[in-house]
């Protein structure tokens, strides 16, 4: 049986707005689901926002950020650094996502500094790894993701870290891959991780899968030995779909009764 507590991360990109983030967060708080960890990704500006309402409704949502500057402070115009994101008690920030690789030529130089300022500061990075299509269909998947690890782990005193695995394919199109597949990709990330920590820290890194999870499809995938949540785009913009998707990731990893 799966130890890890299942965490289910709602990535809203460059959508949103204050009013939707006060309903949003006043319906999704409202779902009482102790025993998994939801997250929310807000656009920058509605970090604070995010923090007085968690505030007022108690709630057990955490905050996340989509991005953090590779710099720790200083003259670097229009950047934000992990320690500003900690005043907005940002739990878990994403570093690596396929969309900041492709449109914002954010190098792996960057995305190892990036890691280091959210250890410094406390918090969690959760580093996106992921092919895109053509090396899935060439075969070169392990290869592809072992040396996106290797490009910001290698060297490294490596700290707490979330694992999100997102085929570039998958994102966005409503074509996600099986769970079946993403099974067998998230144990080798789990063997790769070896070089890195120990057993022992292995079997605690939480594997996410990310890639046109929805309600219907995500139970599927936390039942999975491997597969121990889901960082969610499209499906979470909307407070009913992201509930009936937690309610499903629920029942998905609650142990049945014995008969
Ligand atoms: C994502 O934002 O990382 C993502 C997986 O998006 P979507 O769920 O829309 O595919």
């Amino acid at each position: 049986m799966k130890t890890r507590t299942p965490l289910v991360m709602a990535n809203w990109k460059q959508h949103g707005s204050e009013a939707a983030l006060t309903d949003w967060l006043t319906s999704v708080s409202a779902m009482d689901l102790p025993k998994m960890c939801r997250v929310l990704c807000v656009p920058l500006p509605y970090l604070a926002k995010l923090r007085q309402h968690r505030a007022e409704l108690q709630s057990q949502v955490q905050a996340g950020s989509q991005l953090v500057s590779a710099f720790c402070g200083g003259a670097y115009t229009g950047e934000v650094s992990a320690a500003m994101l900690s005043e907005f008690q940002v739990a878990y920030t994403l570093v690596g996502h396929s969309e900041r690789r492709q449109w914002l030529d954010e190098t792996a130089s960057a995305r190892r500094s990036q890691l280091n300022a959210l250890w410094q500061a406390g918090i969690t990075p959760v580093l996106c790894v992921g092919e895109t299509a053509l090396e899935h269909q060439q075969g070169q998947t392990f290869e592809v993701l072992l040396r996106q690890l290797s490009e910001v782990l290698d060297g490294q005193t490596a700290g707490s870290l979330v694992l999100a695995y997102e085929p570039v394919f998958a994102i966005g199109s409503g074509k996600p891959l099986s769970a079946q597949s993403a099974q067998h990709i998230h144990q080798q990330l789990r063997l790769m991780l070896g070089r890195w920590y120990s057993a022992a820290d292995c079997q605690r890194i939480r594997i996410l899968y990310g890639g046109s999870v929805n309600k219907q499809n995500a139970g599927e995938y936390l039942r999975q030995d491997d597969i121990d949540g889901v960082l969610v785009g499209s499906g979470s913009l909307q407070a009913g779909g992201f509930n009936a998707l937690c309610h499903t990731v629920a029942q998905a990893v609650t142990p049945l009764a014995p008969a």
